[in-house]
Parts: structure tokens; sequence; C-alpha cells
């Protein structure tokens, strides 16, 4: 075929580890409960933001500094967000690309986080700690779309490549990594047991 895909939108999706090795996503799971129970100015935050859910976003973003364990996922995140910038070809010599947020999100029944895009930040993603059968992934929509105006809708059998929103499954143990740039959202979760993620952003600014 003589065509060329330009401007691709690449998504990285990866287990944390080869090999399950220790406790720690059960160790995770156990500090992003007791945040959530400690986290007053949090849960104040989350009421007014985050409507049914908890996330540490507004009062604890650093995690990988206020805790050992987050420090640890943040150093096996880091090898992931160096394999992606190297998929990307990003030039990001110069200065350190760093971990600069890292939080907490609990999602319960119902619970949905609506479409954003992660200013100042280069590189954005989720661990996932948590993934009852059923709950949400994350959409992501085509950065293009508020170009279509008059552009007629993809076939029903379309490929998942040119369809304007895309899902990646949320799997626990499992990570996505995309353009801090790129829109997407959390859809409600359907599931009756919590859905628990980890988010976190790179920046190179
Ligand atoms: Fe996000």
């Amino acid at each position: 075929m003589p065509i060329e895909a330009l401007f691709a939108t690449p998504i990285y999706t990866a287990p944390l580890q080869a090999r399950r090795t220790g406790s720690l996503n059960a160790d995770l799971l156990r500090e992003c409960r007791q945040l959530c129970a400690d986290d007053r100015a949090g849960r104040r935050w989350s009421a007014a933001n985050y409507p049914g859910g908890y996330t540490s976003y507004g009062s604890a973003n650093k995690m990988h500094r206020m805790s050992p364990t987050f420090e640890r996922l943040g150093r096996l995140l880091s090898r992931h967000v160096a394999e992606f910038v190297r998929v990307l070809e990003l030039d990001v010599s110069g200065r350190a690309l760093e971990m600069t947020d890292c939080w907490v999100n609990i999602m319960p029944h119902g619970v949905t986080h609506g479409s954003h895009l992660h200013t100042l930040s280069t590189i954005s993603g989720t661990y996932y700690v948590q993934t009852p059968r059923g709950c949400s992934g994350l959409k992501f929509e085509d950065p293009r779309l508020e170009r279509m105006m008059a552009a007629p809708p993809r076939r029903a059998d379309a490929a998942r490549g040119v369809l304007p929103w895309a899902t990646t499954a949320a799997r626990a143990g499992h990570l996505v990594l995309f353009e801090s740039w790129l829109r997407h959202e959390v859809p409600a979760n359907m599931s009756r047991t919590e859905r628990v993620s980890i988010s976190f952003n790179y920046s190179w600014f």
C-alpha cells in the first residue's frame, strides 16, 4: 500500500516487572488505603473534585518522596519511561526527565474521572494496583478530534487505530504511559469493588 501513517500517537503498556517479585502490590494497596484513611485534606479535596472517590492529587502528590514503597515503584517505572522516550525519539538531553508527581486514586463503584490532560508535564502514566473484573480502563481521545468538524464517522468494523477513542484495559501489576498532552478519561467503574491506581508525571521543563 502506498500509505504512510504519519503523526502516530504511541501508547505504552507493559507489566511493571517481567516476573512478579515480592509483595510490592500488596504493600502499595495497603499504603493507598492507609493514606486515604489518614489524609483528611485529600478527602475534602476529593469531595469537591473527585466525587465519590479518593485521590491524593490535591494533597499528597509526591508520594515517591514520602514512602519508600512508592519510591521503589518510581525506580521501576523509570526504566519503562526511558524505553518509551527512546521509542518516541524525544531528545531530552541537557536536563533530567524526572518523576515530579505521584498520587493515589481510589474509585469505588460508579466513580468516573472526566476528560483531562496533564499540563506542564512530559510523560504521564498510571500503574494499576487493584483492578476488579469489569472495572474501567483508560480511554484516550484522538488529539485531532477537535479538527474533524465534518469528517464522516468511521465504519462500524473500522480498525482500533483509526477510531476517535481507544480504551486500554486496566490490569493490576501493569502500567500505561502516554505523552502528557494526550487527553484521556476514566469511564465509570462498573465493578462493585474499588479500582485502585497510582498516577504519575515525569517532567522535563
Ligand atoms: Fe490523567
